[in-house]
Formats: structure tokens, C-alpha cells, sequence
């Protein structure tokens, strides 16, 4: 069986991230990752590791565009030092309410989900971007696009529709879902045995939940855009509409422009609020955890905000699936603040779940409840990009 060297893009709304796998029958190896992250600031990284872990590029150029930034990536893929992929694999926000299956990508489907960028307005142009310049500077290499959403499609209707006017429903707004290629990954990593009852946690700058019910998505926190849902690193989750209309209004006395005013309270919703904008201080939990440390009140108020929400939408989601049988914690902060998953489950002894406070003393995956605690709760890291080249070796063989 010949190797086949993948290639998988996956990028933020600030890094373009990359990876490239041999894949050889079910045999996935790693061959090398990179990023360039800090797109438009100025702490731009540029770095590629080997298997091994050895850095073979490490630096920090100037990016003050994702052009700039990409050109970076597409020269070192490039330069002779790496294999020549067979096929690449893109991560996808979402491609909207036509584009919900992972596929061949194609420049007019790479039009129609463009259409759709007010979705997940912060995702979309620069995976647009990377996808277009792929297409051109790997001629004749599929390219296949895998979406955040796929692992959702499964939700039932009355999950997914949204209590608006029909109208707006018809244009494609409804509850999609995000962080979808984490949670089939932490479905795939707990085959063959995938509990009935299981809810995953994927906290990182992003925040998002999951109920998911004999391995099939029931139920998500995040909705028609990532900013919905959980209240994260700069989000505000869900929210009355009514604060957002506040806001708005108070943007309209400083300009007429609607479109104006719109991507303003855009920035206010995404960028500036959520654990950044209640704490006042930071968005990352590190920052936070020390703030508290030295007795700072809103990074403690940011914080208990957070684990609140979770536990609130943990404890829905046990009404929803009728019981738990595992709770997983992954992401930056699901793997790594042992505080956070302590916080969260600290009132949920009644749903089940006991942890072991030595056990949780831990970063990285292992099984953190008590033994005598009816529901099981694990770290399990995400596996993105593994199960990428897993989307690209079935579609490559359809
Ligand atoms: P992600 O978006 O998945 O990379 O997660 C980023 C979040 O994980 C940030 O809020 C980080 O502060 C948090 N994080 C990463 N490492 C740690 C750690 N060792 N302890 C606490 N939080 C961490």
C-alpha cells in the first residue's frame, strides 16, 4: 500500500495552522506541523517542528496580512524539505446552510460558501483565502473541505430551529454548531466503546459544550455563530437580545451608517466582551487564575461567570439526554485548568459527578472522577487534525 502524504490547513481568525501525515491503510504518522500565528499584530510567529518535535523553523517575521502570512507557509511546503501531498484537508467554520457535508472543494463551492460569512464572520474569510490560493498553487491536488458543523447535522429540528420570524429561517439562520471536528474526534478516541449518555466540554479561547447521545450530536451551546453559547475568552455566549439592542443603540448616536454600527456591535460582542470584558483584564485563563490569586475581584467574578454557565448547560444537558454516563474535558483550559473542571463539577454531585481532587491534579488526559462516582469525567485531548486526514482518506476514496 503506497503512503500518502496529507496536508491539513487549519486556520484561526489570527493563525493559519498546519500539519502533514503519512496515512498508510489505518495508519496515520505525523510528519511535521507549523503555524504562523499573530496575523495583523505585531508578534508575528512563524514556526515548524518535525515528528520528533525539532524545530526547523522558528521565527518572527512581520504579517501584517494573511497574505503575507500564507505566502510564508506556501513557501516552506515548498521548499523541497517536505513531501508533496496527495491531497489536503481544510478545516471549515461552516459553509452555511447548502455546503453541510465535507467534500471536494471546487472554486464555485468555495463561492457559495463565501455567501455565508456573516456566520462565522471571524473564520470565514481567511479559510476562503487559504482555500482559493490552495487550489492555485497545488494544481491538481484535491483539495477537500471538512466542516466544524458536520459533527451537528444530526441535531433534531427542534434543536436547530431558532424562535425568529420564518423569514430569517429561510435565509439559513438556525442552530449549526462549532467546534464539531473536536467532538467527532473525542467520539472517535472513545470507540469502540462511545458511552450512550455523553456530554464533552471543549473549553479553549473558544468555549463550547456538547451533548451527544450513542455518538450522535443531540444537542450544542454555540448556535448560528460561535459567539453563542458559552460565555468564553472574548464572547458573550448567549445573552438577552435586548442587551445587544442597548448596545446598539448607543453605537447609533455616534454614526448613521447601519453596516457601521453593525460591525461595531460585532466587535463588542466577539472581540471585546465574554471572560475579557467582565474581568476587564484578560482573556486568557492564566492571566485570570493569577489576577485571582493576587485578590482580584472582576477576574474572580470573569471566572465564576464561566464555570456558572457550564455547569448550568451541563445540568440541561442531563434533563436532555435523560441521565450522563461520561463527562470529557478537553481544550486549552479543559485539558489544563485543574481549578476550572474543579469549580464546574463542584456543585454537580447530585447529577452523578464526583471528582477525585488528586486525580484532577493533572494536565493532559487521564480519568479525574472518583472511583465510586456514577458518572465517569476524562481529559481527553482533541485530535483536529488526525481526524482531517481521516475525512480526506474516505472522500479521496469515494
Ligand atoms: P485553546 O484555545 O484551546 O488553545 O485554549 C486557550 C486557553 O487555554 C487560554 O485561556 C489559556 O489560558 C488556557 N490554558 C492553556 N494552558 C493552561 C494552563 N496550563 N493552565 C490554565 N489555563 C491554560
Amino acid at each position: 500500500m503506497p503512503s500518502l502524504p496529507v496536508l491539513v490547513l487549519n486556520s484561526g481568525s489570527s493563525s493559519i495552522k498546519f500539519s502533514g501525515y503519512e496515512a498508510v491503510n489505518g495508519q496515520r504518522t505525523k510528519l511535521f506541523e507549523g503555524a504562523v500565528d499573530g496575523i495583523g499584530t505585531d508578534l508575528g510567529q512563524f514556526w515548524i517542528k518535525d515528528a520528533d518535535g525539532k524545530k526547523l523553523v522558528d521565527q518572527n517575521p512581520a504579517l501584517p496580512t494573511r497574505a503575507v502570512a500564507f505566502k510564508l507557509v506556501a513557501d516552506a511546503l515548498h521548499s523541497g524539505k517536505f513531501p508533496m501531498p496527495v491531497a489536503i484537508g481544510h478545516r471549515m467554520v461552516c459553509g452555511g446552510p447548502t455546503v453541510q457535508k465535507n467534500q471536494l472543494i471546487t472554486p464555485e463551492l468555495i463561492d457559495e460558501m463565501e455567501r455565508y460569512t456573516a456566520f462565522a464572520p471571524l473564520h470565514t474569510p481567511i479559510a476562503i483565502y487559504i482555500m482559493r490560493e490552495s487550489l492555485h498553487i497545488f494544481p491538481g491536488v484535491p483539495n477537500f473541505v471538512c466542516l466544524d458543523t458536520y459533527f451537528h447535522r444530526t441535531m433534531p429540528e427542534v434543536v436547530t430551529h431558532m424562535p425568529i420570524p420564518d423569514e430569517y429561517a429561510a435565509m439559513g439562520v438556525r442552530r449549526y454548531g462549532y467546534h464539531g471536528i473536536s467532538y467527532e474526534s473525542i467520539v472517535h478516541q472513545l470507540q469502540p466503546s462511545v458511552p450512550g449518555k455523553l456530554i464533552v466540554a471543549h473549553l479553549g479561547n473558544g468555549a463550547s459544550i456538547t451533548a451527544i447521545r450513542n455518538g450522535q450530536c443531540l444537542d450544542t451551546s454555540m448556535g448560528l455563530t460561535p459567539t453563542g453559547g458559552l460565555i468564553s475568552g472574548t464572547r458573550t455566549g448567549d445573552i438577552d437580545p435586548g442587551v445587544l439592542l442597548f448596545i446598539l443603540r448607543k453605537i447609533a448616536e455616534t454614526t448613521s451608517d447601519a453596516t457601521a454600527a453593525a460591525d461595531k456591535l460585532e466587535v463588542v460582542a466577539s472581540k471585546k466582551a465574554g471572560l475579557l470584558g467582565v474581568s476587564g483584564l484578560s482573556n486568557d485563563m492564566r492571566e485570570l487564575r493569577e489576577a485571582i490569586q493576587a485578590g482580584n475581584a472582576k477576574a474572580r467574578l470573569a471566572v465564576d461567570k464561566f464555570t456558572w454557565t457550564i455547569a448550568k448547560w451541563i445540568g440541561s444537558f442531563v434533563a436532555e439526554l435523560g441521565g450522563l454516563d461520561m463527562l470529557v474535558f478537553t481544550g486549552g483550559i479543559g485539558e489544563n485548568d485543574i481549578a476550572s473542571r474543579a469549580e464546574i463539577c463542584s456543585g454537580l454531585g447530585a447529577l452523578g459527578i464526583v471528582l477525585d481532587p488528586a486525580r484532577n491534579n493533572v494536565r493532559g488526559p487521564a480519568i479525574i472522577s472518583a472511583k465510586d462516582s456514577p458518572v465517569t469525567v476524562r481529559v481527553i485531548p482533541p485530535a483536529e487534525d488526525l481526524m482531517i486526514v481521516n475525512h480526506v482518506i474516505r472522500l479521496l476514496g469515494e
